[in-house]
C-alpha cells in the first residue's frame, strides 16, 4: 500500500460515517419574504437545495409583482386599463389570462347568489377602499343617495359577455374589482409553479391566507388562524396536502366614524359594510374559491353562511360574529385546535341545509 492511500477499512468507515450524516442531517425549511398585493407573502420551501431554493423564490416573487400589476383594479395594468376603457364607454378587451380570471370569478359569483360578487368596484370607490388611495380612507361614509345609484346599477359580472376577447353586455361604468378573490387565484397560480418545478413539500402565505403541499418531513405544516379581536392567534390547523385556508375579516381595512366601524367587505345588496360578521375562515383544496368563499359568507352572516357555503361546495367553514359567537362546521372542528376558548359555539352543518 502507497502511504498516501487510505486503508480500505478506515474508507469504508469513513463512507458509512458520511452516508451516517447525510441522513441524520435534518432537511430544512427554507423562508423567504416579500410584499406583494398589498401583504406580506412568505413562502416556506422544505427540502429543497439552497441554492435552487433561492432561484425558485425569485420566480414566485416574480410572479405575484406581474399578477399584482395587471389585476390592479385601479393601476395602469390589465385589469386597470379595462376599467378604463369601460369608464370612457370604450371597446373593452381583455387578453387570456384576464378572461380566465373573470370566467371563474363568474361562476363563484352565481354560486354564491351574488354575494360575491367582482362587480363591486363602484361601491369599494364609494367607500374610498380603492387602492389608488394612499391612506385608509377615515369617512364620512358616502350618502344614501350615492348608494342608491350604484344600487339601481346591479353591477355585476352576470350579463357581461365574452366573445374573442372582447367585453359586452354590461352597463358602461361597470367596475370591475377582483380583490376578493385574486390573492387566493394568485396562491393558487404560485402552487402550480411550485408543483411545476418539482417542489413537493412548500407552504405559500400571504398574510395568514395560505395554501400547502406536501408537509414539512411527515409532520403537517400548522398554521395559525387570527383573533378577529384581540392580538394573537384564535385556532391552529394542521394543512393537509394541496389545502388552502383563507379568512376574510373586518379588522383588515376599516375605519370608525361616530362610533361604527366600516370595513372593506360590502354586501351588495344593501351598498353597506357587512355587520354581524367579524370573520371567516373557510379551508378548501384551491385557493380562489377558499378565498371567494370567505368573502361570500362575510356577507351571508350568521344567519345564512350553512345554505351559501352549501351553493358554494365549501364544507370546512369557521365564521366568528361580531358577538363572539362561532359557529364551526364538525369537518373542520374536529381537526382545528383553539388557542383561546371561544365564549359560545355553535357547531352546524352544511348538508343540513
Ligand atoms: P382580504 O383581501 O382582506 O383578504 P377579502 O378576500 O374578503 O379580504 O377581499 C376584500 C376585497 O374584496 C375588498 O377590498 C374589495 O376589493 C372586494 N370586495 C368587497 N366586497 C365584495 C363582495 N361582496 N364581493 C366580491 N368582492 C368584494
Ligand atoms: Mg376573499
Amino acid at each position: 500500500m502507497t502511504p498516501g492511500m487510505r486503508h480500505p477499512l478506515i474508507a469504508l468507515a469513513l463512507l458509512l460515517l458520511t452516508a451516517c450524516a447525510e441522513k441524520t442531517h435534518p432537511p430544512q425549511v427554507y423562508k423567504y419574504t416579500f410584499f406583494s398585493m398589498g401583504t406580506q407573502i412568505d413562502l416556506s420551501l422544505f427540502d429543497v437545495d439552497p441554492a435552487r431554493s433561492e432561484q425558485i423564490a425569485t420566480a414566485i416573487e416574480r410572479d405575484f409583482t406581474a399578477l399584482n400589476t395587471a389585476w390592479n383594479p385601479w393601476g395602469n395594468g390589465d385589469l386597470g386599463q379595462l376599467n378604463t376603457a369601460l369608464k370612457k364607454n370604450q371597446p373593452a378587451t381583455v387578453n387570456q389570462a384576464l378572461q380566465e380570471l373573470i370566467e371563474n370569478a363568474r361562476i363563484l359569483a352565481r354560486d354564491s347568489d351574488g354575494l360575491f360578487n367582482p362587480g363591486v368596484g363602484g361601491l369599494v370607490t364609494l367607500w374610498g377602499f380603492n387602492e389608488a388611495a394612499t391612506q385608509m380612507p377615515s369617512g364620512p361614509p358616502p350618502t344614501q343617495a350615492a348608494l342608491d345609484v350604484w344600487l339601481k346599477r346591479h353591477d355585476s359580472l352576470a350579463n357581461l359577455k365574452i366573445q374573442n376577447l372582447t367585453l359586452s353586455g354590461h352597463k358602461p361604468g361597470l367596475i370591475l374589482d377582483f380583490g376578493g378573490y385574486a390573492k387566493g387565484y394568485a396562491v393558487d397560480k404560485a402552487i402550480q409553479h411550485l408543483t411545476d418545478l418539482g417542489v413537493k413539500n412548500a407552504i405559500v402565505n400571504a398574510g395568514g391566507d395560505l395554501r400547502a403541499i406536501g408537509s414539512k418531513g411527515g409532520r403537517p405544516w400548522m398554521i395559525g388562524i387570527r383573533d378577529p379581536r384581540g392580538p394573537g392567534m384564535l385556532a391552529a390547523l394542521p394543512v393537509r396536502d394541496g389545502e388552502a385556508v383563507f379568512t376574510s375579516g373586518d379588522y383588515e381595512r376599516f375605519y370608525e366614524y361616530q362610533g361604527h366601524r366600516y370595513h372593506h367587505i360590502f354586501d351588495p345588496r344593501t351598498g353597506y359594510p357587512t355587520q354581524e360578521t367579524a370573520s371567516v375562515t373557510v379551508v378548501y383544496n384551491a385557493g380562489a374559491k377558499a378565498d371567494a368563499s370567505a368573502t361570500a359568507l362575510m356577507v351571508a352572516g350568521p344567519q345564512h353562511w350553512q345554505s351559501t357555503a352549501k351553493r358554494l361546495g365549501v364544507r370546512q367553514i369557521m365564521l366568528v360574529a361580531t358577538d363572539g359567537t362561532v359557529y364551526i362546521t364538525s369537518a373542520l372542528q374536529t381537526r382545528i385546535q383553539f388557542e383561546k376558548s371561544p365564549a359560545k359555539l355553535i357547531v352546524g352543518d352544511v348538508d343540513a341545509h
